[in-house]
C-alpha cells in the first residue's frame, strides 16, 4: 500500500483501475441526450443534399444579370418555383429566373440566387435591382459530407451532437451502458432524512450529494444505505452489493479506533493507496475487492464531494472512453483572501464571475465539514502545497461544470 502520496500521483493509480469495457447498448436518438457514443459515427447522408439556396428569391444565370442595379433593373422571365422539398423539375436558361425558397435545391442551368427584397415580382417576370451572386448558394455537403466521419467513440452526446447523429440519418444510437456505482455511507451517527435525529446524529447528506454527482458524471448510482462502524457489518454490505463498476463508501477511512473501512479492505481487500497530500480529502483510500475498485471518500461532505470530482470522476470519464477531459482550469484574480496549508495542495471553494475579467471570491468558511460550500460555491480555488492566495493575486480555478 502506498500512502503519503501526491494529488497527481493519485489521479494516475485511480485512472489505472478504469480497465473495464463497458457494455454496449443500442438506444432511439430520443434516449440517448446525455449518454456516451460507444462507436464512431459515419455521415449517412450530404448536408445540403444538393447545391441549394440559403435566401428566399430567385435563381437564375449570374452572367444574366451582372449589371443590375435600381436605376437599371434586369427582367427576367419567370419559368417556375423550386419551394423547399419540390424540387423545380426544369432547366433555367439565359433571361430566365426560378423562384427559390431557403433550403431548395437549386436548378439546373442556375449558378446564382438574388434575395427578393432586391426584386419585384411583375406577372410572369421578375424585376433584378441588384447582381444575383453564387454567395448564398450552400454546396452540396457544405455541412456534411457522405462517408466522413463526424462523431467518434467516446463523444458525450450534447444537444448539438444528438442534432448531428440526427442529420448524419442515425435513428438510433449504440451506447455504453452506464457505469454503475454503488454509494455506501458508513458511521453510527448516520441517520436517514426523515427519522428523528438522535443526539449526536447527522443527517446522511454525502448518499445524496454523490448521488448527484454521479448521475452528473454519467453514472447510475445504486444506494447502497449505511451501515455502523463495525468491521463484520461492512463487510457483509460490501460483499453484497450485487454487479457494480465502482463502489463508493464514505466515512471510516481516518485515523480513528472506528475507521473501520481502512481495516476490512485492508484484511478482506487490496489497499492500493490512502492519504494524499491535499486538503481536504486527505483521508481518501483506493482499493480493490474481488476486482472492483473502491474509493474510501472520508465522511465529511465536502471532503467526500472534493475527492468524487477530482478522482471519481475522472475515473468514470475513462471508463465510459470520454473523448471530453473531467475538467479544466481556468486562471482568475482573487477577491478575497484564500489560505494554502503546508504540504498539501489545497482545494477552496469559490464563487467564478465575470467582472471584466474573471473573478473568484470564497464562500465563506472553509471547513470540511461545511457543505454549503459546495452548495454555493460553482469552482475550486487551487493552491499549491504551502501557498496562500493574497487579494489581487491570479490563481487556478476549476469551475465545477455541473453548475457552470
Ligand atoms: P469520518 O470520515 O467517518 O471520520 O467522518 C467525518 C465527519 O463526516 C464526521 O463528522 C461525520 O459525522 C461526517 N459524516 C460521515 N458520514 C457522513 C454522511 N454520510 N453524511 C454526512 N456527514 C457524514
Ligand atoms: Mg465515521
Amino acid at each position: 500500500m502506498r500512502t503519503g502520496i501526491s494529488v497527481e500521483e493519485a489521479l494516475e493509480l485511480v485512472l489505472a483501475e478504469a480497465k473495464g469495457e463497458l457494455p454496449v447498448e443500442e438506444v432511439p436518438l430520443k434516449e440517448a441526450y446525455g449518454r456516451v457514443l460507444a462507436e464512431d459515427l459515419v455521415s449517412l447522408v450530404n448536408h445540403p443534399d444538393q447545391d441549394d439556396t440559403a435566401i428566399d428569391g430567385y435563381a437564375c444565370r449570374q452572367e444574366d444579370a451582372l449589371g443590375a442595379s435600381r436605376e437599371n433593373p434586369v427582367r427576367l422571365r419567370v419559368i417556375g418555383q423550386s419551394p423547399a422539398g419540390r424540387p423545380f423539375a426544369g432547366r433555367v436558361g439565359r433571361g430566365e429566373a426560378v423562384a427559390v425558397y431557403t433550403g431548395a435545391p437549386i436548378p439546373e442551368g442556375a449558378d446564382a440566387v438574388i434575395r427578393v427584397e432586391d426584386t419585384r415580382r411583375e406577372g410572369d417576370y421578375v424585376l433584378l435591382f441588384a447582381p444575383a451572386s453564387p454567395k448564398d448558394i450552400r454546396p452540396q455537403g457544405d455541412d456534411l459530407r457522405k462517408g466522413e466521419v463526424y462523431l467518434r467513440r467516446g463523444d458525450l452526446l450534447t444537444p448539438g451532437r444528438l442534432g448531428l447523429a440526427a442529420a448524419m440519418g442515425y435513428p438510433r444510437l449504440k451506447v455504453f451502458r452506464r457505469p454503475r456505482v454503488g454509494i455506501l455511507s458508513t458511521g453510527d451517527e448516520v441517520v436517514e432524512p426523515g427519522e428523528p435525529l438522535p443526539f449526536g446524529g447527522v443527517y446522511n447528506s454525502n448518499a445524496y450529494s454523490l448521488l448527484g454527482l454521479v448521475k452528473e458524471a454519467g453514472g447510475e448510482p445504486v444506494l447502497l444505505g449505511k451501515v455502523e462502524d463495525q468491521p463484520e457489518r461492512v463487510l457483509e454490505k460490501l460483499e453484497a452489493a450485487g454487479p457494480l463498476d465502482l463502489l463508493l463508501t464514505s466515512g471510516g477511512v481516518s485515523m480513528g479506533e472506528y475507521d473501520v473501512v481502512r481495516k476490512v479492505l485492508e484484511t478482506a481487500g487490496e489497499v492500493v493507496f490512502w492519504k494524499v497530500k491535499q486538503q481536504p480529502g486527505g483521508p481518501l483510500l483506493l482499493a480493490r475487492l474481488g476486482g472492483l475498485p473502491i474509493l474510501g471518500l472520508p465522511g465529511n461532505p465536502v471532503s467526500s464531494m472534493v475527492t468524487f470530482f477530482l478522482y471519481g470522476r475522472p475515473f468514470l470519464f475513462r471508463l465510459q472512453r470520454r473523448t471530453d477531459s473531467p475538467y479544466r482550469s481556468l486562471e482568475a484574480r482573487v477577491l478575497t483572501p484564500f489560505k494554502g496549508a503546508q504540504g498539501k495542495k489545497v482545494f477552496r471553494r469559490g464563487v467564478l464571475s465575470f467582472e471584466g475579467e474573471i473573478v473568484v471570491r470564497t464562500t465563506g468558511s472553509q471547513s470540511s465539514g461545511v457543505l454549503r460550500s459546495m452548495a454555493l460555491g460553482n469552482a475550486l480555488v487551487v493552491l499549491p502545497p504551502d501557498r496562500d492566495a493574497r487579494e489581487g493575486e491570479r490563481v487556478e480555478v476549476i469551475p465545477l461544470t455541473f453548475v457552470l
